[in-house]
């Protein structure tokens, strides 16, 4: 569920019309509806509800301050990667207490950082970190809360590039190694042995590969409580969302129809997973991010040309790769349309931007409307890996972002200066005569 909605002719988020919105603030414009993020956040809290638990929102998917700043309002905790995360979550108001921290290749100096501002539990990829947190934590005379992330190596039936719980990808420890370094870690006076996590993938849509991995790691954790006392477990993130259809998905009435039957929703998950955590007795946490905010955004873009060459139809627009690397990185798939609803018979498209890589495509041989230059373009679905993976290749500005909640708008990031691009860089001093 979403609040993106044509009401009339022209799409709406929330009780705003995205064409007013374009006219305020100009494109590429990224706009959230802090009332699905919210509702998102509140499902998947109520589903978890019969348990002591924690949502750790995994903010690489979206960072955004006025983003992170709802989420923290709503006792959110997040899920980060990196000191630079860490910090963020400070500047949005969030509570380092409620963080985890996650990813393989974390430095002395950010495990420094993180200690003292007293973060949950490092998420833990290999045995080296656990001796090189413990190292950082001796010299702040502190005890470090960690879990050890676990490789179930479970297939999650996910797109190559976002699978991440078998033994061919680089994340986390492999089961089989697990207890032997629960182990070693527990001699390590500086290490608190906190919880036990995992993660097998990302925009998974359905239930089985969760239910399977936690069916595989279910014994083993209770074993690592009743020897180490642990606290919590993680069975991670990945939740996926629906892309296709994505404008459909933001009627109640398509909940009813036969398409919704096989979504994976909080509720299907919660039935099935909870009759298998319950009785471990720990404390439940979650790491989701595309769930909370990918349905919640849209990218907003100008078509700027028509190009007809002998086979295609090429719509030009003026957002790009750049902004938005999800289909050419992914594959993936967002499905777009104009702002204003239009007649006539739908025409196999391109839409693409103005990059010079053949990559540079938001959807190929796609019926659309027929649209021309100076139309605008709603790309959905783009709240999750949209803003945070953009770049600026071809000095190309960051886009801006806008949050709407009911009838107001803010300014949720400005537009990026085209100098800021180039801000850092100097001109080197033998090269200056
Ligand atoms: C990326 C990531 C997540 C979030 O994944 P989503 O598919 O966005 O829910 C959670 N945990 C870890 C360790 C991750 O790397």
């Amino acid at each position: 569920m979403h609040y993106f909605r044509f009401s009339g002719s022209q799409l709406h988020c929330e009780d705003v019309a995205v064409a007013d919105l374009v006219e305020k603030y100009g494109t590429p414009l990224y706009v959230y509806s802090q009332r699905t993020v919210a509702e998102h956040f509140q499902k998947l809290d109520q589903a978890l509800a019969p348990l002591d638990h924690l949502i750790c929102f995994a903010m690489k998917a979206n960072s955004n301050l006025s983003v992170m700043r709802t989420l923290a309002n709503l006792g959110s905790g997040f899920d980060v990667v990196s000191a630079g995360e860490l910090e963020r979550v400070i500047a949005a108001g969030g509570d380092p207490k409620k963080c985890v921290f996650a990813g393989v290749a974390k430095t002395e100096k950010e495990i420094e950082y993180a200690l003292r501002r007293g973060i949950y539990s490092f998420n833990v990829e290999s045995e080296p970190e656990i001796v090189r947190i413990n190292e950082v934590a001796r010299r702040l005379k502190k005890r470090a809360p960690i879990a050890v992330r676990i490789n179930p190596n479970v297939e999650a039936h996910t797109h190559a590039k976002i699978t991440t719980g078998t033994y061919e990808n680089k994340f986390g420890i492999a089961f089989e190694q697990v207890e032997a370094i629960y182990e070693r870690a527990s001699k390590l006076k500086h290490i608190w042995l906190r919880g036990v996590q995992m993660h097998i993938g990302s925009q998974l849509t359905s239930v089985e590969p969760f239910e399977q991995a936690v069916k595989k790691v279910l014994p083993l954790v209770a074993k690592l409580k009743a020897k180490y006392n642990l606290e919590f477990f993680s069975p991670g993130g990945g939740l996926g969302i629906i892309y296709n259809p994505a404008l459909a998905s933001g009627d109640p009435a398509w909940w009813k129809s036969a398409a919704a039957k096989d979504i994976l929703t909080p509720d299907t998950y919660a039935a099935r997973l909870l009759p298998l955590l319950q009785p471990l007795g720990l404390r439940i946490l979650m790491e989701p991010g595309r769930f909370i905010v990918g349905n919640a955004g849209i990218l907003v873009t100008r078509v700027e040309y028509v190009k007809r060459t002998g086979k295609k139809n090429f719509v030009i627009v003026d957002a790009a790769m750049n902004d938005l690397i999800r289909p050419a990185f992914y594959d993936a798939y967002h499905e777009i349309v104009p702002l204003a609803k239009k007649k006539g018979a739908p025409v196999s498209s391109d839409v693409v931007g103005g990059i010079c890589e053949s990559g540079d495509y938001f959807c190929k041989d796609r019926p659309l409307p027929r649209v021309g230059e100076g139309d605008y373009l709603a790309l959905l679905s783009a709240g999750a890996y949209g803003f945070a993976m953009a770049s600026n290749y071809n000095a190309r500005p960051l886009a801006a972002e806008v949050l709407v909640k009911g009838n107001r708008h803010a300014l949720a990031r400005r537009r990026q200066a085209v100098k800021a691009i180039w801000a850092d860089e100097t001109v080197a001093p033998w090269l200056k005569q």
